[in-house]
């Protein structure tokens, strides 16, 4: 059970770090490295005592992070920055791909605010017109997305425990799991 149950570790400025198994959360909260935060209220039996399995811990020491300044362009990161959902009809179970919203014989270019993803059906009505010339409107403007974001997929687990990592990560975080 430990080894299937993820912790999100949160800075000590509370900025979200990363994920790790819910043991090694328990060893830095056990070792006086991190503190619990919340726990959505799974019990562990260990012969000599019990306890709460923490959902987020925030280690106690100023964690310095060495940012990436820029993001590569790819079908992968522009999946992640759009959340896995067509940004024309708003699905996410549809066969997904990627989409030029000027298309690329008008002469747009292939770059982060040019290309989002789209599911194939309204990639294909859509073919090489423009948004506006087939009445299809965009959900947000595409643009490069902040690095910090990006590193956040949260993992697969019960929903209890998604539900309360959702409050302390950036809101357009991606909700599913993908191996990277
Ligand atoms: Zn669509």
């Amino acid at each position: 059970m430990l080894d299937s149950f993820k912790s999100l570790v949160l800075n000590y400025s509370y900025e979200p770090l990363q994920f790790c198994s819910a043991r090694h959360a328990i060893i830095m909260v056990f070792g006086g490295r991190a503190e619990e935060l919340d726990s959505a209220g799974y019990t562990v039996h260990t012969p000599s005592t019990s306890f709460q399995l923490p959902t987020v811990i925030r280690v106690l020491k100023m964690v310095r992070r060495k940012r990436k300044k820029t993001l590569s362009f790819s079908k992968k990161n522009i999946l992640r920055r759009d959340n896995y959902t067509c940004q024309y009809c708003g699905t996410s179970n549809h066969p997904l791909t990627v989409d030029h919203v000027v298309p690329k014989s008008r002469g747009g270019g292939t770059n982060w605010t040019n290309i989002v993803v789209a599911c194939k059906t309204c990639n294909l009505k859509k073919a090489d017109r423009t948004p506006l010339e087939v009445d299809m409107k965009l959900r947000k403007p595409p643009g490069k997305p902040e690095y910090h974001f990006i590193s956040f997929v949260i993992p697969s687990g019960p929903e209890s425990h998604v539900e309360i990592w959702q409050k302390y990560l950036p809101e357009n975080s991606a909700t599913k799991s993908v191996a990277f």
